[in-house]
């Protein structure tokens, strides 16, 4: 399958990158890795008049680990994660979704910020993207804007960024003491896209109570969610409330139903790999 003509440019500069697209007024796409764009584009579900490809872009594929978090560069790819010993050891939930993203092909060209713009449904990193309290830094026409990680994804395959706008960066805060986390995917065979998947992050207080908890679950719904309802439900409780709180896991989500899996079975998932998502989680906390 062949997409439709489309221009090909390579600014060399992330001001020229920004400059092209704000230029072509909506008619042009960012190309990153290409591994969701160039798939689109082949099933004409995208066409795009223009491709600018940032794909050597300097300073935009870099990782960095200091007091004030971790900050990831929009094209880092998911191979380069799932490989780095800095996000082994300070972000484990990213590295081990990373590692599962589809095949190794995919994990060499695919990027974060790739996979966070495109927002499929059914990604790995957005979930774990929400578990970390992550956070966009996109620059556009008129500067830099960052943006919450909750409030990021809106609907299937679409966000809040700017059709104007590029990803630069991705920030995660450090993690607190006693934190664990976790991503727990239960794959397509053919695809290796998540039926379902779930990243959760604890932190535990002193008497191993949950102070803290994030779940970020994809798959299941329209868009990648925060499951709020389990947060709240394991507040202030201990390890023996966790299958009950799991439960909660796609309460008011309406759930994807299609070729793959039925919505009740998606729910059902959700809930499964919520609380082994919480129970690993919990053990690599160190409790
Ligand atoms: C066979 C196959 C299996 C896959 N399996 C999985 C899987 O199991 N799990 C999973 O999560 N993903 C999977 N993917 C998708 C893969 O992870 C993609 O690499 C990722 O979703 C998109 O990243 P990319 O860099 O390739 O983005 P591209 O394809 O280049 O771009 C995707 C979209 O994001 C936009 N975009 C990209 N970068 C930026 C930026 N910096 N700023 C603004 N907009 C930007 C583009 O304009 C485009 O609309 C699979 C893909 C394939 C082909």
């Amino acid at each position: 399958m062949y997409p439709a003509q489309f221009e090909y440019v390579r600014p060399e500069t992330l001001d020229e990158a920004v400059r092209l697209l704000a230029e072509s007024g909506g008619e042009a796409k960012i190309l990153a890795g290409g591994h969701s764009l160039l798939p689109m584009m082949k099933l004409r579900l995208a066409q795009p008049a223009t491709l600018i490809d940032i794909g050597r872009l300097p300073g935009l594929n870099e990782i960095r680990v200091d007091g004030s978090g971790v900050t990831i560069g929009a094209l880092v790819t998911h191979a380069q994660i799932a490989s780095s010993p800095e996000i082994k050891r300070a972000l484990p939930a990213l590295a081990q979704a990373a590692s599962v993203v589809g095949d190794l092909q995919v994990r060499n060209r695919g990027t974060l910020g790739g996979s966070l713009a495109h927002a499929d449904p059914a990604g790995d990193l957005p979930a774990v993207f929400l578990s970390l309290d992550g956070e966009i830094v996109a620059r556009g026409p008129s500067g830099e804007k960052t943006y919450k990680g909750s409030e990021f994804f809106v609907d299937i395959l679409t966000t809040q960024l700017g059709e104007d706008e590029i990803v630069t960066q991705i920030r995660f805060p450090t993690l607190l003491a006693k934190t664990g986390t976790s991503y727990q995917k239960f794959e397509h065979p053919a695809s290796h896209y998540a039926l379902t998947g779930v990243a959760a992050t604890v932190t535990l207080g002193a008497n191993g109570t949950f102070e803290r908890v994030r779940i970020g679950v994809t798959g299941v719904g329209a868009k990648a969610y925060r499951a709020e309802g389990v947060e709240q439900a394991l507040q202030g409780k201990g390890q023996a409330d966790i299958a009950a709180a799991a439960e909660k896991a796609a309460d008011g989500i309406d759930c994807n139903d299609d070729i793959h899996a039925s919505a009740e079975y998606r729910a059902h998932l959700a809930r499964v790999f919520t609380r082994r998502a919480l129970e690993a989680a919990v053990r690599n906390a160190g409790a």
